[in-house]
């Protein structure tokens, strides 16, 4: 079996970079190791309508659409955003992966289901793969490599680059809840649940909603922070009923290099994931785009060096890097927060101002925008911000102190 390009992983980001490229003549394999695409789904589907204009997706997909998000924090305090547009759609999760393949397959990708790459070794004109597919292993060789294998990238892993620097534990499921606010998305707050990271409610239809919670410490368990989430707001879970559940580990904070000699990694397996959200759909297909074109560009001239492939991290790093960077400072301030200051710190943002400024200048994708605008915008953020700042300083200090 002889290819341009294989693409292990037959995730949303894999299918996509497999259409960018075989739209251009080429023969692309994409390699999933799950039987049938788009399952099981581990994932809240939440994504901004840019993300269904990038791949150009019906809006058959869509569930739910949302312009207003309500932040909670677990001591009572409450900041309710009424958006000016739509900011968000809940989607069908397992049917956008299904589209994305069948546009690969309209392509011309050659999709292999149940087929697991268990090794890859290097030769003369680029890969051989070896792969398991139901009881016999084959072999795909290649000009060129792409790993959209996810978190975990095995092709990471035998291209012996570097992993993303933060790991948030996830843990989801869907509930029947009691009473659901259907046209709001829930933010919930707590460093007690959610250390480091934050739970949400995102509502579909009648009483069922898609629930998750994150947290960035290894040492905590993401099912033990679920049921202390559910147990800390009994105004909305209540009485609720599980239907079923799904987690998952989300990669965050920038890889230093996502390319070798005849090697790209995109998505999940790149970390182009947003680090104040864990949201990797849009960031993830923005970079398939990327990859595609230097891909295209690369094999036609079969130029597939290491040098030639850079142009891949200098696009990206151009577009996403100072967003990833603001990304992970926040979210790394925010670890800082107790309880009592995230209390203090929705109190004071809920004014009219405030919530104007937010839903005018917040965006899902691109968090950084909102984030310039608050820290440049009122005395008291700008002091709670920058002692928050102080501390993460202070700490970083000493921790390269104890290092030395
Ligand atoms: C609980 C949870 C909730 C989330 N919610 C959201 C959300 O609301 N919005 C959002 O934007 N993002 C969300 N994410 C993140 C999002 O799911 C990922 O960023 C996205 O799926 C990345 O797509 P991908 O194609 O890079 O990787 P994946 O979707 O992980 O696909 C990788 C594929 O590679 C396959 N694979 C792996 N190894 C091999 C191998 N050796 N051989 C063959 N195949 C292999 C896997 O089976 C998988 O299908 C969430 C994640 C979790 C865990």
């Amino acid at each position: 079996m002889d290819f341009d390009v294989v693409v292990v992983g037959g995730g949303p980001v894999g299918c996509f970079t497999a259409t960018g490229i075989a739209k251009n003549g080429f023969k692309v394999l994409a390699v999933e190791e799950h039987k049938s695409i788009g399952e099981p789904v581990q994932c809240s589907g939440l994504i901004s309508p840019r993300t269904l204009t990038l791949v150009n997706a019906p809006g058959s997909l869509v569930l739910r659409e949302f312009s207003n998000a309500r932040i909670m924090s677990s001591m009572g305090s409450e900041l309710l955003i009424n958006g000016d547009r739509i900011h968000a759609y809940a989607i069908d999760r397992s049917g956008f992966d299904r589209y994305l393949a069948n546009q690969a397959r309209e392509a011309g990708v050659e999709i292999l289901t149940g087929a697991r790459a268990t090794l890859i070794k290097r030769n003369s004109h680029g890969f051989s793969i070896n792969i398991a597919l139901e009881g016999r292993e084959i072999t795909a060789c290649c000009r060129l490599l792409i790993g959209a294998d996810g978190v975990n990238s095995r092709t990471a892993r035998w291209l012996g680059l570097p992993r993303a620097g933060g790991r948030v534990n996830m843990y989801a499921g869907e509930l029947l809840l009691n009473r659901v606010n259907l046209d709001e998305i829930q933010v919930l707050l707590g460093q007690d649940f959610a250390p480091g990271w934050f739970g949400w409610v995102i509502p579909l239809t009648g009483r069922l909603a898609r629930v998750g919670v994150g947290s960035i410490f290894n040492n905590t368990s993401p099912r033990y922070c679920f049921k202390r989430m559910i147990d800390s707001y009994p105004s909305i879970f209540h009485g609720c009923k599980e239907i079923r559940y799904t987690g998952g580990l989300v990669p965050f904070g920038p890889m230093k290099k996502i390319y070798a000699s005849h090697a790209m990694l995109v998505g999940d397996a790149a970390s182009q994931v947003k680090p104040m959200s864990g949201g990797g759909l849009y960031t993830g297909l923005r970079g398939a785009q990327i990859c595609s074109g230097v891909a295209n560009k690369a094999l036609s001239r079969d130029f597939l060096f290491e040098k030639y492939l850079a142009e891949y991290q200098y696009l990206w790093d151009g577009e996403f890097s100072a967003e990833f960077e603001s990304g992970v400072r926040h979210r790394e301030i925010y670890s800082t927060f107790s309880d009592i200051d995230l209390h203090k710190l929705l109190r004071s943002l809920d004014r009219p101002y405030w919530r104007r400024l937010i839903a005018r200048h917040g965006d899902i994708d691109y968090p950084s925008w909102l984030g310039r605008r608050l820290f440049t915008a009122g005395p008291w953020l700008q002091k709670f911000a920058r002692a928050a700042i102080d501390l993460y300083e202070y700490g970083e200090k000493m921790k390269s102190r104890v290092e030395a």
